[in-house]
């Protein structure tokens, strides 16, 4: 369930809201400001350092099979045995 983190633009108050479905829009809880400005969530953090994460390993993954068929060229090209 995504948690957003707004700073509301009225007092500056900073806080967490749970969205949930059918939930309202999200409110100051200080003062019922609905002029809120969404800070970057943890939540939106972590699942792109997963996604980066994801990313590098593919590459490493994608340049292990280049170095797998090099070698295999390299057996063809010298057939000593
Ligand atoms: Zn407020």
């Amino acid at each position: 369930m995504p948690i957003y983190e707004y700073q509301c633009r009225g007092c500056g108050h900073q806080f967490e809201y749970l969205v949930l479905p059918g939930s309202p829009a999200a409110a100051c809880p200080s003062c019922q400001h609905e002029d809120l400005q969404q800070l970057i969530s943890l939540c939106s953090v972590s699942s792109e350092s997963t996604r980066q994460s994801h990313l590098n390993s593919a590459r490493k993954k994608a340049g292990e099979v280049h170095r797998e068929k090099q070698h295999e060229e390299h057996k063809l090209m010298h057939h000593d045995d």
